[in-house]
């Protein structure tokens, strides 16, 4: 059986390094759950179909592949503001699980990160995060990965998108961004990232020596 590790969190807290730094260290794979989303947005985006037909976004969806992912393409700003209206739709997110599922059982291990894998995808995952940081901390952050590519930013809009996205993700109906009950929360609005991958290897070394002693 697989060994899953889910991460959750809102935009911007950290969760996709810590998700890869994590993966590496285990020799496991990684899926970026949010890039699912981002792909369906995107290629509806492309084809200029609107994003307020679930029929139409569910059969998108179907065709995401997940070997296609390139984050790269997928991290525009208007990408991941039409993924969080899309990630509404409850057969989109269905369909966007289904694979998500699947990928999580490839063996040896797998991490994956979004905002419903302990709740929702991999309820039985050996251990679930919750990786947060207050919102000022989130846009903080992200107004300095603008800057340091080279990118003009503004943080007062850069806030209000980081509340705006956090609203749309925990007050939807269907899968809202919550911890799950069993999920270890880890808030790194003070810590570094290699502290937060510390805590974070402490928690998954004692789960999977207590998984080995069963
Ligand atoms: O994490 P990222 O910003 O790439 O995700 C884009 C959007 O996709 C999120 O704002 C959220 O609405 C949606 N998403 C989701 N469930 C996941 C991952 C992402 O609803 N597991």
């Amino acid at each position: 059986m697989s060994t899953v590790i889910a991460i959750d969190g809102p935009a911007a807290a950290g969760k996709g390094t810590l998700s890869r730094k994590i993966a590496e260290t285990y020799g496991f794979h990684h899926l970026d759950t949010g890039l699912t989303y981002r792909a369906t947005a995107k290629a509806l985006l492309d084809a200029g179909l609107p994003l307020d037909e679930e029929a139409v976004a569910e059969t998108v969806a179907r065709k995401v592949e997940l070997s296609g992912l390139d984050r790269d393409v997928l991290s525009r700003h208007e990408i991941g503001e039409a993924a969080s209206k899309i990630a509404v739709m409850s057969s989109v997110r269905k369909a966007l699980v289904e694979a998500q599922r699947a990928f999580s059982k490839r063996l040896p291990g797998t991490v994956l990160d979004g905002r419903d894998i302990g709740t929702v995808v991999c309820p039985d995952a050996l251990v679930k995060l919750y990786v947060t940081a207050s919102p000022q901390v989130r846009a903080k952050r992200r107004y300095d990965e603008i800057v340091a590519r080279g990118g003009a930013a503004d943080y007062a809009a850069i806030f209000d998108d980081v509340k705006a996205r956090d609203a749309r993700d925990m007050g939807r109906a269907d899968s809202p961004l919550r911890p799950a009950d069993d999920a270890h929360l880890l808030d790194t609005s003070e810590m570094s990232i290699e502290a937060a991958f510390q805590a974070a290897k402490s928690i998954i070394d004692a789960a999977l020596s207590r998984n080995a002693q069963k």
